[in-house]
């Protein structure tokens, strides 16, 4: 009888043990549909054995092996369990939740058997010249069909039922294993399009890439905005794609792929392209997982959660916008997609490309000390020049709608040219505050710890941490003024404003709320391409990787208040930030020029970004962290912990400090605090930080510490550990 151990989404660090008759189904990687108390669940075997620890009599057998998707290979089922250690996550859940979707489930259409094809193994392929298959025609002839593939991972299906039948008899003999039938949707009709002559820059960095392209090695591709690093990509990945491997590319948000996705398929218009992200339909997305898997799907666009994606000729990895946050998980399993995808290029020994203008600090440090290679790319592509940077004061300015007069007269300027503007500001909604000018009274959530956003036109309330809306009260909740004001700028607010200021102009306003519809962003920048827009006004939305021709003005609004935040990130973000949104700014033709409205018109951080000096301003930052003692020089963890009171939060907190005192080796464990956000969503949220110097001593400490976290009763905490914190 067959044991074996299945993961499922349950939050306990542990595998749960099953029979199996079914010899064929039993593969490590298989999905399996179990009873799990009252009910079935889906889990991934993870290993097989003869024997269990668990009494005989109490084992219950599988119900079903499910079929419609090949077995996780080892090498996903290798990272998944790094996952569960390294970010101390219940490996259940870890598995589970690296499954699109729709395979979590055993729903009706996933159980439904799809046509089958079949391939080979090394194991056939050793058989084949054996004398095993001599009383068997019909596997003999089945297995001869699939050594005349080219190679081992291209499948066939059966062209009748007896082939079908001897197939599957060589999958029980492992000689041969099933996979689904993908049809490759290449799109072979159009030629591919031709690649431009490489600048000198570009050239130096795709002959670095491609030198040793299979061997481990981190590759930083530091290049300014409009640089041209996406055509370095294209031409690392041609000859990998060439000589047959994938290639997992990681972007930061859906809004970008559209332009890179088209370019990428115009390329390589002979080759499979698929993405994967969370704004694909759920079939959608569990088809473009299964023929990344298949290896029909050459290569794979993908947000964060793509760096789990089955991969069997993985070849290369490119992260683009490496030092995006979004990179970071920040609920469930807390990884981070771009730390993984280094370690997943060590795992198959290949090259990864990390690209930015504005690398992580802790990228940049890898690259100082030699643990990453790195190339620069200084000019931009099309030889158009960065913009010039101006800062605005408003220091004893009046502003006319929270907008300085050098910045509408700029826009007016744009105006009179037929040229377009951006007006930067990271805030939607109409105002961030509403308050009581008698007594100071702002409405706050009732579920959090924040105050809710006005929006309108149709006038309510928002917060913008839980989702909950409620109308605009009609009076001062202390003191009963009716004369409640707005505080303070939003998207909505400077669409009015602007609309009053030029009202002939043809205003646009991108930020989530006007790009929730499907499709609605897509068809707001083929109007702007159009020049059907004039004055465009958006969020971090509009920040990233777009290319607008017409667009040769960029203001930014409200950067400040970033400036004196508490996270100790929230300078190297604010600076990226403002590096990526200039970058925005004529990036053809037209020169672009760059207004930062600010009240701290002397902030070395704006000084850096006028200069457009990441290194300068890096050092800075890296000097300042490594006297603070914060990473990269320092490796830290985080306990979280939440209730329905903070006593109780806190209370937990401070009796896992005590019970870690006893192995607190070479780790600092400092004192519990409430979060910054204290209340999210009605429940009370605290935190303890620990860090050491060394990586090693910090995993150490924390293999011990969840096993007595885990083992202590805490019935009214929540908890959970935060490797590699973005935020504290
Ligand atoms: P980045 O990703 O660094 O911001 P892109 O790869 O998007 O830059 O390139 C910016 C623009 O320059 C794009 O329009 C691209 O087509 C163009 N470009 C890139 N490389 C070249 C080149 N070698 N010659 C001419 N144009 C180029
Ligand atoms: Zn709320
Ligand atoms: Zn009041």
């Amino acid at each position: 009888m067959s044991i074996v151990r299945v993961a499922l989404d349950v939050p306990v660090p542990t595998l749960f043990d099953y029979h199996c008759e079914d010899a064929g189904g039993a593969q490590i990687g298989a999905r399996v549909l179990v009873p799990f108390g009252r009910k079935q669940a889906v889990g991934v075997v993870l290993e097989v054995s003869t024997h269990s620890t668990v009494d005989r009599t109490k084992l219950r057998p599988v119900t079903r092996v499910l079929e419609d998707i090949e077995p996780l290979p080892d090498d996903l089922i290798a990272l998944l369990r790094f996952c569960s250690e390294y970010y101390h996550h219940p490996i259940g859940e870890v598995v589970i939740g690296a499954l699109p979707t729709r395979y979590r489930r055993a729903g009706a259409a996933s159980s439904r058997r799809r046509p089958r094809s079949f391939a080979i193994t090394p194991a056939g392929r050793a058989a084949s010249s054996s004398s095993a298959l001599a009383r068997r025609p019909a596997q003999r002839r089945a297995l001869a069909r699939l050594l005349q593939q080219p190679d081992d991972a291209a499948s066939v299906p059966p062209n009748t039922a007896a082939e079908q039948r001897a197939l599957k008899q060589l999958v029980v003999h492992g000689w041969a294993k099933e996979t689904a039938t993908e049809v490759a949707r290449t799109d072979t009709s159009t030629p591919p399009e031709p690649a431009p002559p490489l600048t000198a820059e570009q050239l130096a960095a795709v002959r670095a890439f491609c030198t040793q392209p299979k061997k481990f090695r981190a590759w930083l591709l530091h290049g300014i905005t409009g640089s041209g690093k996406t055509e370095v990509y294209l031409h690392v990945m041609a000859p990998v794609l060439a000589a047959g491997g994938q290639v997992l590319m990681l972007i930061p948000e859906i809004g970008l792929t559209p332009q890179l996705e088209a370019r990428v398929r115009a390329r390589f218009g002979g080759h499979s392209v698929v993405t994967l992200h969370s704004a694909l339909a759920e079939g959608e997305r569990a088809a473009n997982w299964a023929m990344a898997q298949s290896g029909a799907a050459r290569i794979v666009l993908g947000t964060r959660s793509a760096i789990f994606t089955p991969l069997p000729r993985l070849a290369l990895v490119v992260v683009d916008e490496e030092h995006d946050p979004s990179f970071k998980q920040i609920e469930g399993m807390r990884y981070s997609a771009r730390d993984l995808a280094i370690w997943r290029a060590r795992q198959y020994d290949i090259p990864v490309i990390l690209g930015s203008a504005t690398p992580s600090l802790e990228t940049y440090h890898g690259v100082l000390k030699g643990r990453y290679g790195s190339a620069r790319l200084t000019a931009r592509a099309n030889g158009s020049l960065l913009p010039r940077i101006r800062i605005v004061s408003t220091v004893g300015v009046k502003l006319m709608e929270g907008l300085a007069p050098q910045v509408l007269a700029a826009i007016e300027q744009r105006r009179q040219r037929s040229e377009q503007a951006l007006v930067f500001i990271n805030r939607r909604g109409y105002a961030p505050v509403l308050v009581c000018p008698a007594c100071g009274w702002a409405p706050g959530c009732h579920r959090c710890s924040a105050r809710m956003v006005l929006h309108k036109p149709r006038p309510a309330l928002s917060c913008h941490h839980c989702g909950h809306d409620e109308p605009v009260p009609v009076a001062c909740a202390d003191c009963g003024n009716v004369d409640l004001r707005p505080l303070g700028y939003g998207t909505q607010r400077i669409e009015a404003a602007l609309n009053a200021a030029f009202p002939t102009a043809r205003v646009l306003r991108i930020d989530r709320d006007t790009t929730r519809k499907r499709g609605a962003w897509t068809d707001m920048r083929l109007s702007i391409d159009r020049r059907d827009v004039d004055l465009l006004i958006g969020t971090q939305l509009l920040a990233k990787g777009h290319d607008f021709p017409g667009l040769s003005l960029v203001c930014v609004l409200n950067a400040d208040r970033s400036l004196y935040s508490t996270d100790f990130r929230a300078a190297e973000q604010l600076f990226a930030q403002l590096m990526q949104v200039a970058g925005r700014a004529g990036r053809r033709e037209l020169p672009g020029e760059v207004l930062i409205q600010t009240a701290f018109p002397q902030h070395p951080l704006y000084r850096a970004v006028q200069t457009h000096d990441y290194d300068a301003y890096a050092a800075t930052l890296l000097a300042e962290r490594e006297q603070a003692g914060f990473p990269p020089f320092m490796f830290q963890a985080v306990l979280r912990a939440e209730a329905l009171r903070i006593e109780d939060a806190m209370a937990f907190l401070r009796t896992a400090a005590l019970a870690s005192a006893s192995f607190a080796e070479l780790v600092t464990v400092f004192d519990p605090t409430p979060a910054s956000m204290q209340r999210l969503k009605g429940r009370e949220r605290a935190q303890l930080l620990v860090q050491s110097a060394s990586r090693a001593a910090l995993h150490r400490f924390l293999d011990r510490w969840t096993l007595v976290l885990r083992d202590g009763k805490h019935a009214r905490v929540r908890w959970d550990i935060d490797v590699d914190p973005l935020g504290i």
